[in-house]
């Protein structure tokens, strides 16, 4: 028997989208791990009767673990806890030991402001020290405790920011009542292959022959999406499902080994940045705008090989600090490939580096032709030993579509000519 769990996520600023939900992505990344199928996630706002139709729904799913996430503040709207209780049939005790705690958290926070009364703010916390009888208590990471309530479905209490909920998320884990909730859990294996230059029907139609080549295949739960251009299969497999997994990567290689460009789940800007070990790079950017230079920089360490980028927007942007030749435009448009040449060249001799990428192309919704519609977009990959690489596409989708893939392009361009130079 699989174990199942749901996610309550709650906050009003959440449900009208105000802010983002990154717990329920971020819960469900962790219960995957741990071999815990997550059936639902809900959302409701911070009302008292809604959190608890959200329990008593995934309760009656028959979910053995329940986490819900927000309403722990000490202000009035946070009922989260009290709600639980109540769903649980336990009532609420101060836990005098918690309370001590909170209050040498609230010190510590109010000592450096003035004329903030004490007292007040402890009463206002007291809430914060009620937990159901009975309950695991975790240490707040900011003022607000969790707890674990044992039973059936067992029901984890975290809080809101992320930043508190992630780290009380593994103190979770290792209590002896959560251990119990999610006991009988499988442990699955995954694994994560990504293409890139495949559509999406191509990998659909090799998956059909391999449900029928492949021995071993219904041991293996695949699960295929396009995400910024680039395909990700996911498969996950019990343990005695490994040669069946074995032979489908081998499948998989044999019909689109020259589009797998990673097999552990590195993504492109990983690969890319090892790749750039010992070099210095340089980007142009026309309709990108600096997106790429920004993707490079995204990891830590990246100014160890990036050197800098110019945004050439305008086409005296793109002769004034690039160089690029004014006839050259005039002859052949600012999206064309002997334009994209010239803007990598400026860009490694502006930075002297000894990599260049660079990018043109018409992002929309206006500017297109019929030769050149929206969507054309110009690559250049210059390296200092003269080796050039240019490519043409017409990408698909909206204005920032557009934007984000021709940064996906320009990596795999960068990554594959980088593999080649050695
Ligand atoms: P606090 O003590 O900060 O009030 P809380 O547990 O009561 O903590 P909420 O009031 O629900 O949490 O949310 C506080 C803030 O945390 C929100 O305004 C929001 O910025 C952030 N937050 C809450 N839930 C989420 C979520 N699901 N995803 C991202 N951010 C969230
Ligand atoms: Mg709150």
């Amino acid at each position: 028997m699989a174990v199942r769990a749901g996610i309550v996520v709650t906050g009003t600023e959440v449900l009208t989208g105000r802010v983002q939900d990154r717990n329920g992505p971020w819960l469900a990344d962790r219960l995957l791990e741990l071999g815990v199928d997550l059936a639902h996630i809900t959302l409701c706002g911070d009302r008292p009767d809604d959190v608890e139709a959200q329990l008593r729904f995934l309760a009656g799913q028959g979910v053995d673990l329940v986490i819900t996430s927000g309403g722990l503040g000490p202000t009035a709207d946070d009922l989260t806890v009290a709600t639980v209780a109540r769903f649980c049939g336990r009532s609420l005790v101060l836990d005098e030991a918690l309370e001590q705690k909170i209050a040498d958290i609230l010190r510590t926070l109010t000592a450096r402001r003035e004329g903030v009364d004490f007292d007040a703010v402890m009463a206002a916390n007291r809430k914060q020290a009620m937990v159901p009888e009975g309950a695991h208590v975790l240490d707040p990471v900011g003022t607000a405790p969790g707890v674990v309530v044992p039973g059936a479905p067992t029901v984890l209490v975290l809080p809101g920011p992320p930043r508190e909920l992630q780290p009380m998320w593994r103190a979770a884990v290792a209590t002896e009542a959560l251990q119990q909730a999610i006991a009988g859990r499988t442990q699955y294996e995954q694994r994560t292959v990504r293409m890139f230059g495949l559509p999406e029907s191509g990998l659909a139609e090799t998956l059909r022959s391999a449900e029928r080549e492949v021995p071993g295949f219904d041991r293996l739960e695949i699960t295929t999406c396009l995400r910024r251009g680039e395909l990700e299969i996911v498969t996950r497999y019990e343990p005695d499902g490994a040669d069946a997994y074995s032979a489908l990567a081998d499948y998989l290689r044999e019909h689109h080994g020259s589009a797998i460009f990673s097999e552990d789940g590195a993504l492109v800007d990983d690969l890319v940045a090892d790749r750039l070990a010992g070099r210095r790079i340089a980007t142009a950017e026309s309709c990108t705008a600096g997106l790429l230079a920004a993707r490079l920089t995204e990891r830590p360490g990246s100014s160890a090989h990036v050197a800098g980028g110019v945004v050439a927007y305008a086409n005296a942007a793109k002769t004034e600090v690039l160089g690029v030749d004014q006839q050259l435009i005039e002859a052949h448009g600012a999206v064309s490939e002997p334009v994209a040449v010239a803007m990598a060249d400026g860009a490694l001799r502006h930075f002297a580096a000894d990599t260049a990428v660079a990018i043109t192309g018409i992002a929309g919704p206006g500017g297109g032709t019929a030769e050149k519609p929206v969507g054309t977009v110009c690559f250049c990959i210059r390296l200092a030993d003269g080796r050039t690489v240019t490519r043409t596409l017409r990408l698909p989708g909206n204005r920032s579509d557009i934007r984000e893939r021709s940064t996906t392009v320009a990596m795999h361009l960068l990554l594959r000519t980088l593999g080649e130079a050695g």
